[in-house]
């Protein structure tokens, strides 16, 4: 595995993008791997020239695109031509019947990273564009500190890719998250500790190995891929904005990008201009946003994360801060559950709509839920609601809440018997829920 020391180039002439820019303060920086402002220690974002957008892109240019988040590539951070298309993106937007009718809800759609490609969940479109442009920037082995399914996105493209890969977890993960990893043959390290001290160490490492991670260096090119979930949604709802989004929230990277795709789209006049409200969901185990949110503060407390909900696990949330700005002037909410909760969010979004999502999806299924009950979604909003990962992941999550399968003779009479005994128990349930 070898460091890389310079990091080339190749902006071809036409680029969208034009420098990094501080959040906070505005200096601005040369297209690099850098994240943290000097001056202030904001954060940096990538900058767009979006005249130029303006006159690049139509609805045609891109409905001619590729069927994957690359059909976006004049709005994403990454100059040469050759990007790694693994066919992430395009996800199914599922108009919803039964979920909604369960819900009261008339106009609920479902957008589905939980069949993302190649990982199965929304992690696959960071990864996509940060390791493009990894290595146009000329690193040769990336990284990552991951809650697992950052860990699984970046091993399998970095394997496409034919980079060199070396990944952080949290020990504790779910046995699918640490498989899905080590099928690609990264070196994977299990770090006894949470994930913010896992972050912590990367930190570290990313200052004395010369490498590229994903969501540390590389991380104002990284958080530029969710954008594209904003723009797949506008798109697939025939070019318009919907009213009310409810997204999960763990560093706030991934909700507040939406918002940016959104802006983004009205800015260059692909979309008409529309308030959309934007509501945010934690797991009450790990819910520094939606605590300081409750408590009208501007400010996030860190907390040790606890709860069953581990991909969305992040105590000390790197865009906490920005994510409670958006929920705030969109009038959207955040909220969150417990563990049970979770797992019902989970059972519910399976039953009604065949969808298997893993538990950052209970939670955010769970979290739509309340906000309905406490009449904080209109029925006839047009609302979608962001599943990011797949329930096959996080198996132990509800096993034991799931029922058994009835095992029978290879004989026709254990076969009428056991389904009598179902259809009796069914029934049962029925009028227990009836009463
Ligand atoms: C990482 C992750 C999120 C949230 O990501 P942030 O951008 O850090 O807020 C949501 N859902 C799943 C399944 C994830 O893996």
């Amino acid at each position: 595995m070898t460091a890389v020391t310079t990091h080339t180039q190749t902006q071809t002439t036409g680029a969208t993008f034009e420098k990094l820019k501080c959040k906070e303060c505005g200096a601005e920086y040369a297209l690099e791997a850098k994240h943290v402002c000097e001056v202030c220690f904001g954060p940096l974002e990538v900058q767009y020239n979006y005249d130029l957008l303006r006159q690049k892109v139509s609805r045609a240019t891109i409905e001619a695109g590729p069927k994957s988040i690359w059909r976006y590539r004049s709005f994403l951070p990454v100059a040469s031509d050759d990007v790694i298309d693994v066919g992430t993106g395009m996800t199914p937007l599922v108009k919803s019947e039964r979920l909604a009718r369960r819900l009261g809800l008339k106009n609920l759609y479902i957008k589905n990273d939980a069949v993302n490609m190649p990982t199965l969940s929304f992690k696959d479109r960071v990864v996509s564009v940060a390791l493009s442009r990894a290595r146009e920037l000329g690193f040769s082995t990336v990284s990552c500190a991951s809650t697992g399914n950052l860990a699984n996105s970046t091993a399998a493209i970095a394997a496409k890719a034919g980079l060199d890969c070396c990944v952080f977890i949290p020990s504790d993960l779910e046995a699918g998250k640490i498989l899905g990893t080590l099928i690609y043959n990264p070196i994977l390290m299990a770090v006894k500790g949470n994930y913010d001290q896992v972050n912590r160490l990367c930190s570290e490492v990313a200052n004395t190995h010369g490498w590229g991670f994903v969501n540390i260096n590389l991380r104002p090119y990284y958080s530029e891929g969710s954008k594209t979930l904003g723009y797949e949604v506008a798109e697939q709802l025939g070019w318009k904005l919907p009213d009310h989004v409810v997204a999960p929230i763990a560093s706030g990277s991934l909700y507040t990008k939406i918002y940016k795709g959104f802006q983004e789209f009205v800015k260059v006049g692909l979309v008409e201009d529309k308030a959309v409200r934007f509501s945010g969901a934690q797991a009450e185990g790990c819910s520094p946003v939606a605590q300081a949110f409750a408590e009208n503060r501007d400010f996030i407390t860190p907390v040790k994360p606890n709860t069953i909900a581990k991909s969305i696990a992040i105590g000390n949330p790197a865009d906490g801060v920005y994510a409670l700005e958006v929920a705030r002037k969109t009038n959207g909410h955040i909220e969150s559950v417990n563990d049970a909760e979770v797992i019902e969010g989970m059972k519910l979004l399976a039953e009604t709509e065949g969808i298997f999502t893993e538990t950052a999806g209970g939670t955010t299924i769970a979290v739509l839920k309340k906000l309905v009950e406490a009449g904080k979604i209109d029925p006839d909003e047009t609302t979608v609601v962001y599943i990011t990962g797949n329930g096959l992941k996080t198996q132990e999550a509800v096993q034991g809440y799931v029922g058994e399968p009835l095992t029978i003779d290879a004989k026709l009479e254990s076969f009428e018997n056991a389904l009598e005994r179902a259809r009796t128990l069914d029934r049962l349930e029925w009028q227990e829920v009836l009463v």
